[in-house]
């Protein structure tokens, strides 16, 4: 049986002048997953992002939310779905509690409902102490706390976060995390921007690749790996060598005082490299398994680094 498809994007375009910041996106994430778009600044995340919610308007393609047509059904879509934006909103002369007050009315919430709900939002988000302070005085962590509280306010299925993290210290960064998958075990659907490497690889089931307004690939963290060809041993020698004809069946080369094996399995193959090194009577001084990350998948497919 297929599994239900929470969001679906179908060749997404977006121009704005002559800027073409999305360019024929195609994008299907399943109900309940939690789903990461990682990419450079200016790559085309809030646009596609923004598409979902209608806060940007495609030049071409079409939007599906639980396999329904956003500009058709937009009540349906807008209950569904609740959007972190990366830009915080700009109401300096109420209350942080009034704003999400506010936020439930736009979404029909009633007021008592409304009341429990804020109350627990505040308090998963370690917002309650400031619930009476106004804008000017919030840290910038709290003004993203703040944008997170908002688009949970009507406890939508789908959640879009965008760069939920950025230019957040690192205990409140660990707190959001901590908080986004427990919405993720509560089977909300995450989809999130970032482009923080490690925010993707921990938290994400599948990742999107996205550079220059195209999604480069997809799939998910392991898979993602398993796309370079890195090498998978490296043994620092005591001594110079100049021939390790020993080692037989392993691709390998020799730089100064280093050895790069190539292996699919390092750890399996580990101690019997070891051993031939043993057995010829030549010293090692250390060995390393360098860990492939999504930064050398995006290397390995564009020539730069996601963060240059
Ligand atoms: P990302 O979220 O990956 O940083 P964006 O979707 O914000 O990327 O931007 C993609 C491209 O579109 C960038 O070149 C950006 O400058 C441009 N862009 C985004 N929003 C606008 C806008 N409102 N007007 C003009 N250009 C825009």
């Amino acid at each position: 049986m297929n599994k239900k498809l929470a969001i679906e994007i179908t060749n997404l375009n977006k121009s704005y002048d002559d800027v073409e910041a999305v360019r024929g996106i195609d994008l299907k994430i399943n109900k309940g997953e939690f789903y990461g778009l990682l990419g450079p600044n200016g790559a085309g995340k809030s646009t596609t992002i923004n598409s979902i919610t209608s806060l940007v308007k495609p030049s071409k393609g079409n939007i599906k939310i639980f396999e329904k047509d956003i500009e058709e059904n937009f009540r349906f879509a807008r209950s569904k779905v609740g959007i972190a934006q990366q830009e915080v909103s700009q109401d300096w002369f109420f209350p942080l509690e009034q704003l999400l007050y506010f936020q439930a009315g736009f979404y029909g919430v009633t007021r008592p409902n409304a009341k429990e709900r804020i109350d627990y939002i505040l308090d998963k988000l370690g917002l309650s102490a400031h619930k009476n302070k106004k804008m000017r005085e919030l840290s910038g962590g709290m003004k993203r706390r703040l944008q997170i509280a908002k688009a949970l306010v009507h406890d939508p299925e789908i959640i879009i976060l965008d760069e939920p993290t950025a230019g957040v210290d690192v205990e409140l960064r660990h707190d959001l995390w901590t908080y986004l998958q427990e919405l993720h075990r509560d089977g909300k659907t995450i989809l999130l921007t970032t482009h923080y490497i490690d925010e993707a690889e921990l938290l994400c089931e599948r990742v999107g690749i996205i550079d220059n307004g195209k999604l480069i690939v997809e799939d998910s963290v392991d898979n993602l790996k398993k796309l370079v060809n890195k090498s998978s041993i490296v043994i620092h020698l005591k001594n110079d060598i100049y021939d390790i004809n020993f080692l037989g069946g392993f691709d390998y080369h020799i730089s100064e005082k280093k050895v790069y094996i190539q292996t699919e399995s390092p750890n399996l193959d580990l101690p019997k490299i070891i051993l031939k090194f043993s057995e010829a009577s030549i010293n090692i001084e250390d060995v390393h398994i360098p860990q492939t990350s999504l930064e050398d998948v995006f290397l390995d497919l564009t020539g730069r680094k996601i963060n240059d």
